[in-house]
């Protein structure tokens, strides 16, 4: 078969970090599944560009080139050969050829994990086709994603004669990766609001980090410790408290112990937790990333409970396969993988809290595979609950029983035309308890095509809108917000709403997720929350849209978090 007409290719990476060493001490690599794509030499494919340059040794290196030399010349560039099969620990970790492949190869498969459970190509928020990385962009152990520079920069610590690289580290490339995709996906949830949203993008990241490291089998054979001459591991191993301190602590642990610790501290906090509501009567967890702490314990609950359920059958005369054992929570990990991306489909563009993702999550879900046989909902609903977060009443509603007009629309330019989704929005603004006073824009307009482990396809258009109002600190007292009274009264404030719509194949509306503008109770929480933090933009107002160029702002958001030494 030519390679062009492939879909996947192997390439080899490191599972999680140097650090992970399997029995002989060798660090554990796996080959993971690639898309296709035309390599250049960089690599540089059509979403990804290697670019090795070095800012702090003013070091640039020449472009690596990944394609099989033995391929003729006209065909080459479709052309892969895995050079790093069996490549010892030395060269695995000097050789900055490996490392590009390393970044090329995870993030090009966290972007594969969205294109797959959402159905269609996904945008960089500042615009180009292509995003660069960078193996070894500075002296720090530190990696950022940065909008306005358009790619991802991986720094590596000096310790002596050792440099330890955050470009081999999995959960890195992929956290990183997945703060870029997010941010092209949910621009607005950056906008100073609610600190879930802050929270739930490092938590998002951080989700996504765990569950494709999870997804890889070989690291989960580590984890679950020496088999048998068969390959056999006692039933013990696998016994839910035990998965719970033992195999997760150890990855937890793994997670950046090459680095600074701070990954792992944060993986381990988040299974230290104690599954109760506490948190929301606690300061610290105002915090974005302790906040965060809490939907990656959830969803972490969540994963031991599906793998839990998929090892019952395996269990006999008091053991399993051990290779058996991690393919199940490898195709756990991987399942709940799609259903926590897909939920952001469903999720609204601004104004986001917790309840929103799991209220999301379940609806998504339930669409693409309407009988849950394996109980995945029911695992991941009681596993949020356990934090006290449960989906809110009717905020996604059903319209297919609603009377909407959909007089003199054009169903083509619906699924791809905001203008025309907005016409439907307007006219149709009282049943979608809407209210046209307030500013309202229609912000993005995608297809998506969702397939259900069944095979379920699902067409649908996702369209988000967004609202604002601008009032002085007086008027929203008079609106009704509840408003600390050391609040100086002409101080302005902007307020924010707005919601997705689902579309079926046909341009009928069947889901309208709302957070509304004249929710005033969440807008008293929210002015509140700004306050105390003092969160003012620079013209004394609170609450306003960043108002910085598209891609400018990852960076300052991220820019606290540096501070706090949580750079990542
Ligand atoms: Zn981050």
């Amino acid at each position: 078969m030519p390679e062009a007409a492939r879909r996947a290719r192997k390439m080899t990476i490191v599972a999680q970090d140097p650090s992970v060493t399997d029995d002989d001490d060798n660090i554990v690599v796996a080959q993971v599944d690639v898309p296709v794509d035309l390599l250049e030499p960089g690599p540089r494919g059509q979403r990804f560009h290697v670019v090795d340059y070095d800012a702090t040794q003013g070091v640039l290196l020449p472009p690596v080139d990944l394609r099989d030399p033995a391929v003729d010349d006209w065909q080459r560039s479709w052309s892969y050969l895995d050079r790093f099969v069996g490549a010892d620990n030395e060269r695995l970790m000097s050789d900055p050829e490996f490392h590009a492949q390393n970044v090329y190869a995870i993030a090009s498969r966290t972007l594969a994990a969205f294109e797959l459970a959402l159905g269609r190509r996904l945008a960089w928020a500042f615009g180009g086709h292509q995003m660069y990385l960078v193996p070894h962009a500075f002296s720090e152990a530190n990696a950022h994603y940065a909008g306005d520079d358009r790619g991802v920069f991986f720094g590596y610590l000096e310790l002596g004669d050792d440099r330890i690289y955050t470009c081999l580290s999995h959960d890195i490339v992929a956290h990183e990766t997945t703060h870029a995709i997010l941010d092209g996906l949910r621009p607005r949830f950056i906008e100073p609001s609610l600190p879930d949203q802050a929270a739930f993008h490092e938590a998002f990241a951080d989700i996504v980090a765990l569950l494709s490291v999870f997804s890889v089998g070989s690291l989960i054979e580590t984890v679950l410790g020496k088999s048998d001459a068969r390959g056999r591991i006692p039933a013990e191993r696998v016994e839910r408290t035990r998965l719970e301190r033992t195999a997760l602590f150890t990855l937890a642990e793994q997670f950046g112990e090459a680095t600074s610790g701070v990954r792992g501290s944060a993986l381990r906090r988040s299974l230290e937790l104690a599954p109760n509501d506490d948190w929301r009567r606690d300061l610290a967890f105002e915090e974005p990333h302790r906040r965060g702490e809490v939907v990656v314990a959830a969803v972490m609950r969540a994963l031991i409970s599906m793998w839990c359920k998929r090892l019952e059958a395996l269990v006999h005369r008091g053991g399993l396969d051990r290779e058996r054992a991690a393919e199940e929570g490898a195709k756990a990990a991987e399942h709940l993988l799609q259903m926590a991306i897909r939920a952001i489909d469903y999720a609204p563009a601004v104004e986001l809290e917790f309840e929103d993702f799991i209220d999301a999550l379940l609806v998504s879900d339930q669409v693409v595979a309407p009988d849950d046989v394996h109980g995945y909902r029911e695992s991941v609903a009681a596993a949020f609950a356990a934090f006290g977060i449960v989906p809110p009443q009717a905020q996604i509603v059903d319209l297919a029983e609603q009377p909407l007009i959909y007089d003199g629309l054009n169903f083509i330019a619906l699924r791809s035309d905001e203008d025309e989704v907005f016409r439907f929005v307007w006219q149709n603004a009282d049943r979608l308890e809407i209210d046209r006073r307030y500013y309202l824009r229609v912000e993005a307009v995608r297809p998506s095509v969702r397939v259900g482990p069944d095979g379920l396809v699902v067409n649908e258009v996702v369209a988000d809108y967004v609202q604002t109002l601008n009032v002085t600190a007086a008027e929203a007292t008079a609106l009704g917000l509840a408003i600390a009274p050391d609040l100086e009264p002409m101080t302005e404030i902007q307020l924010w709403g707005g919601g997705t719509l689902i579309f079926d194949q046909f341009g009928m509306a069947k889901f309208h997720q709302r957070k509304r503008l004249d929710d005033w109770e969440r807008q008293s929480r929210r002015v509140d929350y700004l306050l105390r933090h003092g969160y003012f933009d620079t013209r004394g107002r609170l609450g306003f849209s960043l108002g910085t160029p598209l891609g400018m702002r990852f960076a300052e958001f991220h820019e606290p978090n540096a501070r706090a030494g949580e750079d990542w």
